[in-house]
């Protein structure tokens, strides 16, 4: 029988969410749709050092801006909670013991200076089964002893006891059959009587095995951790129903050179986090993709296509056409370079699909923040001003330096243009251009237009010239939407105010 697909994100809440996670939870996500499965999210906070308040926090509101909806987990419940890691502590204790009894691990007890003595007494030292013989360990104490030390409440970590020689052979979806020896692993700590904690890689397992994932879809980072849970599933006679690992290529820096990090966003202005972070210690802001101006539609867009494709060269996709699409196969192994510039094509993209009364409401604050009193316009007016001019921006942000002349009469214009369009003769000609559009039965676009182009050419004028001054005294520049769509929006006394306005102020130039 084929078994149901249940997929976890499971991030440690150490500090906002790395984008690389975001792509991470999406993969999951995706493969979960795409095959009616279960996704979990489960907070991994067994490293009390590192625990960040809020992160948590932040993590599940991410996801919700994305739209990347969780079935069982922390803040939804479900059958098989706690989701949250530190709750769980019983349910470890149980299965540390199972190994221990089993032989499967043991009980150490060296100090942390022990250990370094150890490190030091070599090159590449590990604790492994040419060194544990010569610990402190339940390995070399009698039995006594050990329960006395643990009586007596000294500290103390359970290591699991890997045996030497033998080939773990990891089945990954995207890399295929990595074989790695036992030789070379450490007998990793499971857990730690200090906080009464399993460390990651117990708790991480415990919980794929109870969850009954069956897929574990994370970042290449955890590669290498594979072949110890592999043998984990072993010690714990669970392999029957071990899941199915998934590691995902790395996010690597825009030039392709190395691992994306913060700092990269920092030199080159892009977030490498979804929402904006406040580091609740140092008070530093990151920026995050929503406060940048980004739509979630395009943030999702955008990573599934870093480390995935469609199979051919389909790029724009909602989440359920990338639900539809979604495979490991087409996966790469190969590193993705983050292509910042490419998402802000994506918003750009996606922009232009929200409805034009919403821009309008997205734009209100940023008019306000100018100085501009929205109430004195209509919804109306704002909306469609936005839609002429929404194809040249990719952010809501971009709005107010491609409308603000809708709203506010230029009070400077562009040198440039009044240098190549500002004759001598420019007044005269514009106050006869007032007294062809007072004369106009309408003000509509397709009527005005042939009006105004046919007193120019009667007159023998330079139509370019004459439109492009035109469009200087009323925009301060000679840019934007087509003149005749303006002029049909704006009042029309708005309209012949800034051509008298123009015909008082500009001068022109040698
Ligand atoms: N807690 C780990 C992380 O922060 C989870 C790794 C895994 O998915 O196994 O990414």
């Amino acid at each position: 029988m084929e078994r149901q697909v249940r997929v976890r994100f499971a991030p440690s809440p150490t500090g906002p969410l790395h984008i690389g996670g975001v792509r991470t939870a999406l993969y999951n996500y995706l493969f979960a749709r795409r095959h009616s499965g279960v996704m979990i999210l489960r907070i991994e906070d067994t490293d009390s050092q590192r625990f960040v308040p809020g992160a948590e926090d932040y993590i599940i509101e991410s996801l919700k801006w994305l739209g990347i909806e969780i079935d069982e987990g922390v803040g939804h419940g479900g059958p098989h909670g706690p989701y949250r890691q530190s709750e769980r502590r019983d349910i470890y204790r149980k299965y540390v013991k199972q190994l221990l009894d089993n032989d499967k691990a043991y009980i150490a007890f060296d100090t942390p200076a022990e250990l370094e003595v150890a490190r030091n007494s070599k090159p590449n030292w590990q604790y492994d089964s040419t060194t544990r013989m010569s610990m402190r360990n339940s390995l070399t104490m009698p039995a006594d002893e050990v329960k006395q030390l643990i009586e007596n409440g000294e500290k103390y970590v359970v290591r699991f006891l890997i045996e030497p020689g033998r080939d773990v052979e990891v089945n990954d979806l995207v890399r295929g059959k990595v074989i790695i020896n036992s030789s070379v692993l450490d007998d990793k700590v499971l857990y730690k009587s200090t906080d009464d904690l399993p460390t990651y890689h117990l708790a991480n397992i415990v919980d794929d095995h109870l969850m009954e994932v069956s897929h574990v879809i994370r970042g290449e980072e955890w590669l290498p951790s594979a072949p110890l849970h592999v043998l984990l599933y072993e010690a714990f006679g669970w392999t029957d129903t071990m899941p199915q690992f998934v590691h995902l290529p790395l996010l690597l820096k825009p030039d392709g050179k190395g691992k994306l990090s913060k700092r990269d966003g920092d030199r080159l202005g892009f977030p490498v986090f979804p929402l904006e972070w406040h580091d609740p210690a140092s008070g530093a802001i990151s920026s995050g993709y929503r406060e940048k101006g980004y739509l979630p539609q395009a943030v999702v867009n955008f990573l599934a296509l870093l480390g995935w494709n469609p199979g051919d060269d389909t790029e724009i996709m909602s989440m359920d056409e990338l639900i539809n699409k979604f495979s490991f196969e087409h996966c790469s192994k190969a590193g993705a370079k983050f292509a910042y510039e490419k998402g802000k094509w994506f918003n750009h993209h996606y922009l232009q699909e929200v409805d034009d009364l919403t821009l309008a409401e997205k734009f209100k604050p940023i008019l306000e923040q100018h100085g501009v009193n929205q109430a004195n316009f209509t919804d109306e007016y704002i909306a469609k001003a936005v839609a002429m001019v929404k194809g040249r921006i990719n952010f809501v942000g971009d709005l107010w330096e491609q409308a603000a002349f809708f709203f506010v009469a230029p009070t400077e214009y562009d040198p440039k243009a009044v240098k190549k369009r500002w004759s001598e003769e420019m007044p005269r000609i514009m106050t006869e251009l007032i007294d062809v559009l007072k004369g106009m039965p309408s003000w509509k676009s397709s009527e005005a237009e042939p009006i105004v182009l046919g007193w120019i050419a009667d007159k023998g004028y330079h139509l370019g010239n004459v439109m492009n001054a035109f469009r200087l005294t009323v925009v301060g520049e000679c840019k934007g939407p087509h003149m005749f769509d303006i002029t049909e929006l704006m009042d029309p006394a708005e309209t012949i105010r800034r051509i008298e306005a123009g015909i008082n102020n500009i001068k022109p130039t040698e």
